[in-house]
């Protein structure tokens, strides 16, 4: 995020002191206009003069900006940030990842699998426990690089920079696979999820990935959910090679 004003002591000193200097020559040049060449007095002296001015009006001038940078960052953070999670939102995701996706790119998008379950058996706190955790769980089988939001009630899209096959299934099967957590009855629950991978070997739009995403994931279910799909976008547009148990991989248009 961009600020523009002052937000440490030392840049706050900075532009103190810049604030103060102009204003001792805007003072100066008025000394010149008032009394013509030579003026009668130095710089120095008109900075001295403008200074007993300029010093109250700049402080309270850097505090309101610097006030109004730490709002800005507050509001930005709250409107691109999941309270729940911790996560950044839809939002960040779209304004965060190209909107062309590259062949080395990949989208990913990870539905929770029968949360609904977990929030009618366990309550809706262990059902916010458990996203919370699921968030976390995501976000650790990602990579240096790659980018995570929640974008929607238990639904999480992935971007990675760098996508190899070898990555995208690691990364997908990992995330699938999902993970434990001990619930307040004491029994232990696994939570998994549905995924659906992007790739394609020709630059394609976001809002396509995104919707082949979707559809992946959907086989994803069909398929019996805690499995992912990969789709192959582009030219290629084709089956991949079958991957282990029961996580395949599909070519959709
Ligand atoms: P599927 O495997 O087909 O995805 O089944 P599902 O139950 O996960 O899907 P469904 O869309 O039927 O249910 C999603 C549930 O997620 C419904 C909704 O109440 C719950 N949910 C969405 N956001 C939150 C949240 O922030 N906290 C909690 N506790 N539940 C949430
Ligand atoms: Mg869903
Ligand atoms: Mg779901």
């Amino acid at each position: 995020m961009r600020l523009t004003a002052p937000t440490g002591k030392f840049d706050f000193l900075v532009k103190l002191t810049i604030f103060i200097l102009i204003s001792g020559l805007m003072n100066h040049v008025r000394h010149f206009v008032v009394y013509g060449l030579p003026g009668q007095k130095t710089y120095w002296e008109n900075l001295g003069d403008a200074t007993f001015t300029a010093l109250p009006m700049c402080t309270f001038a850097l505090l309101l900006i610097g006030h109004l940078n730490a709002l800005q960052k507050r509001l930005y953070l709250q409107a691109t940030r999941d309270a729940l999670t911790d996560l950044p939102n839809r939002r960040w995701f779209m304004d965060k990842t190209p909107e062309r996706i590259l062949p080395t790119q990949a989208i990913m998008i990870i539905d929770v699998d029968r949360f609904k379950d977990i929030n009618d058996t366990f309550g809706h706190d262990i059902g916010d426990l458990c996203l919370r955790r699921m968030a976390s769980h995501l976000n650790t089988s990602l990579e240096q690089g790659d980018i995570l939001a929640r974008v929607g009630g238990e639904e999480f899209a992935a971007f990675l920079e760098q996508a190899d096959d070898a990555k995208l299934q690691r990364i997908a099967t990992r995330m699938s696979e999902g993970m434990a957590f001990g619930t307040s009855q004491g029994s232990i629950q696994r939570v998994t999820a549905s995924v659906g991978v992007v790739r394609s070997d020709e630059i394609i739009l976001r809002r396509d990935a995104m919707r082949l995403a979707d559809k992946a994931v959907y086989e994803a279910k069909s398929a019996g959910r805690a499995c992912y799909r990969i789709c192959l976008a582009g030219h290629r547009n084709e089956m991949q090679q079958v991957v282990p148990a029961a996580l395949s991989t599909t070519s959709l248009s």
